[in-house]
């Protein structure tokens, strides 16, 4: 199954900065619902490609893609990501996001759902099973 762990350990270069930070609560760099982490699992793997071609051609640590953050807010995918030539490959990602259901990855049908000041952006059957468990 897929986790926000196995997304680290697969991408090494791009989160490579991970554990640089010091104890206490570890800090959370993928902060999204399941049905969106298939999304940032392909987004995290194409930096990735992109970080080992940059690599090859000599660019340098500092300058590789690096992952600070990549989070929902209000249903939009926000991305903290350094590195040279990768915003429109990050752009493309939240313009996807943008029509794939939180909860369940499907892309059919999704809109937003307001509920107690919260918003998810849900298909039509996860709205249904919401609702049904209120
Ligand atoms: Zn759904």
């Amino acid at each position: 199954m897929l986790s926000v762990t196995k997304i680290y350990n697969s991408c090494p270069i791009i989160f490579r900065n991970r554990q640089r930070q010091g104890s206490g609560s570890p800090y959370v760099y993928i902060d999204v619902m399941p049905g969106w982490l298939p999304l940032v699992s392909d987004l995290c793997a194409e930096l990735e490609q992109v970080a080992h071609v940059q690599m090859a051609n000599g660019v340098t640590q500092a300058e590789l893609p690096s992952v600070r953050s990549i989070k929902t807010k209000f249903c939009q995918l926000r991305c903290s990501i350094s590195g040279r030539n990768i915003d429109h490959l990050i752009a493309c990602y939240c313009e996807k996001a943008k029509h794939i259901c939180e909860q369940c990855s499907s892309d059919i049908n999704t809109g937003i759902l307001e509920f107690n000041e919260t918003y998810l952006l849900l298909c039509e059957r996860c709205v249904m099973q919401f609702r049904s468990r209120l």
